[in-house]
C-alpha cells in the first residue's frame, strides 16, 4: 500500500544528499560545532534573502519568541495580544516571562488574527502584538502595523510557518514575512518550510539597538567574555544545522513552488465538494502552504482520518484545542464560547499531507481517498 506521510523529509534529503553530507563531514572534521563559520555564512545569506539588516540565529523558534520579548524590556503584568488559534509556543513564552497573554479571535477564512479584535482588546497595559502568519500566509500586517503605530505598541511576528512568503502593503512595498514588524521570529524545526535536521531558530530585525541586545541575550547576557551585564539565556544554532540550512535556503523558493503546486492540485480536486472549504488566501500575501488545511462541513472528521489512515495517508488536526481551553492556560478571564471562530475551526479543520516531494499520482491518491469518503459534491 502507498504510504503518504504529512512531510517527506527523506525524499527531500535524497535530492541534496551529496551537498549536505559534504557540509556535515567538513564540520565533523574541523570540529567548529558551535559558532563556526557555517553559522555566520547562513546568517548573512538569510539576511540577504529576507532583505533584513540583522538575523540572529538561536536554538529554536520558541527561544526566538522569548528572546524577542526579553529585548523589549516588558514588565510582569504587561499585556501582549496574540491569537487564540496557534501553536502553544506563542503564548507559552508570554506566560513564562510573567506577561499577560491577551487572546483574540481569528478571521474565519484565513485563520489569521483579526485586526478588529486586536483593536478591541487594547488596554493601557498593552505593550505588544504578536501576529502569527498561520499555515504559510501573512496576517493583515497593514492593519496591524497601523494599530501598533496609533497605540505605540511593539509588533513581534511569529513567522515559524511562513518563511519566504511575501507581503505587499497598500502602497505597493513588498516585504518578506517576518520583516514587517519590529522583530520577526522563526523556527527551523525539521518539518517547517525551512527545516534543519534538529532544532533551530532565528530572530530578524532592522533595528540596530534591538539586534545588539538580542545577540547579547542569546549568549548569556554576555558582551565581553565572562562579564554579564544582563540576564540572558543559552540559545544557539549549531554549525551542523546552519550548514544544512544554508544549503536548503538556496532551494526555499522552489520548495514553496512545489507546495503551491500540491495545494492547487488539492484545490481543483475539491472545488465542487460542498462539504470541504479549501484554503482562502488574502490578496496582500503569497502563500507558502506550511499546512494545507480544509474546513469540513457535516463530515465525521475522526472517521475521515481513519479512512485516510486505512489507505496509508496521514492527516492531522492543527489545532484541536484553542489556547484559552488548554488546561495549563485556564484563566478566569476566558470561557468556552469567547472565541467562536477559533472554537469552530478547532472542531472542523483537517490538514492533509503537503511537502516538496509530491507527484500527481500521489496527489490523486490522496484526493480520491478524501472524495471517496466525503462524496464528490
Ligand atoms: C513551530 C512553531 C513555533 C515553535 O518553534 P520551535 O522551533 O518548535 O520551538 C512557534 N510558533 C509557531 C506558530 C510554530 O508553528
Amino acid at each position: 500500500m502507498k504510504q503518504i506521510p504529512m512531510v517527506d523529509l527523506a525524499g527531500q534529503y535524497q535530492k541534496i544528499k551529496p551537498e549536505v553530507d559534504a557540509a556535515i563531514a567538513e564540520i565533523l572534521t574541523n570540529t567548529s560545532f558551535i559558532n563556526g563559520p557555517a553559522v555566520k555564512q547562513f546568517q548573512q545569506n538569510l539576511e540577504k534573502y529576507l532583505n533584513v539588516k540583522h538575523v540572529i540565529p538561536c536554538g529554536n523558534g520558541t527561544d526566538a519568541l522569548q528572546v524577542a520579548m526579553m529585548a523589549l524590556d516588558l514588565k510582569p503584568g504587561d499585556e501582549v495580544i496574540t491569537t487564540s488559534f496557534t501553536f502553544i509556543a506563542t503564548a507559552e513564552v508570554i506566560a513564562l516571562l510573567q506577561l499577560t497573554p491577551v487572546l483574540v479571535d481569528v478571521d474565519k477564512d484565513t485563520f489569521n488574527i483579526d485586526p478588529e479584535a486586536i483593536e478591541k482588546a487594547i488596554t493601557p497595559k498593552t505593550k505588544a502584538i504578536v501576529p502569527v502568519h498561520l499555515f504559510g500566509q501573512c496576517a493583515d500586517m497593514d492593519a496591524i502595523m497601523d494599530i501598533a503605530k496609533r497605540h505605540k505598541l511593539y509588533v513581534i511576528e511569529d513567522n515559524a510557518q511562513a518563511i519566504g512568503a511575501d507581503f505587499t502593503s497598500a502602497d505597493g512595498t513588498v516585504k518578506k514575512a517576518g520583516t514587517i514588524g519590529d522583530i520577526g521570529c522563526t523556527s527551523f524545526f525539521p518539518s517547517k518550510n525551512l527545516g534543519c535536521y534538529g532544532d533551530g531558530g532565528a530572530i530578524f530585525t532592522d533595528d540596530d539597538a534591538l539586534a545588539k541586545k538580542m545577540r547579547v541575550i542569546v549568549n548569556h547576557g554576555m558582551e565581553v567574555r565572562y562579564y554579564h551585564d544582563s540576564i540572558g539565556v543559552n540559545s544557539r544554532l549549531d554549525s551542523i544545522q546552519a550548514a544544512v540550512l544554508d544549503i536548503k535556503l538556496r532551494h526555499l523558493d522552489e520548495y514553496a513552488e512545489a507546495r503551491r503546486y500540491a495545494a492547487n492540485y488539492y484545490n481543483t480536486a475539491f472545488a465542487a465538494c460542498k462539504k470541504l472549504k479549501t484554503p482562502v488566501k488574502s490578496p496582500f500575501t503569497t502563500h507558502v502552504f506550511h499546512q494545507y488545511t480544509l474546513v469540513t462541513h457535516n463530515v465525521d472528521r475522526q472517521k475521515l482520518m481513519e479512512h485516510l489512515q486505512s489507505k496509508g495517508i496521514s492527516s492531522a488536526i492543527y489545532y484541536p484545542v484553542p489556547l484559552h481551553l488548554q488546561k495549563a492556560y485556564v484563566d478566569p478571564r476566558y470561557n468556552q464560547g469567547d472565541f467562536p471562530v477559533t472554537e469552530a475551526l478547532s472542531e472542523t479543520v483537517i490538514s492533509l499531507p503537503i511537502h516538496t516531494e509530491f507527484d500527481d499520482e500521489s496527489l490523486a491518491y490522496v484526493t480520491d481517498a478524501v472524495l471517496e469518503f466525503v462524496g464528490k459534491e
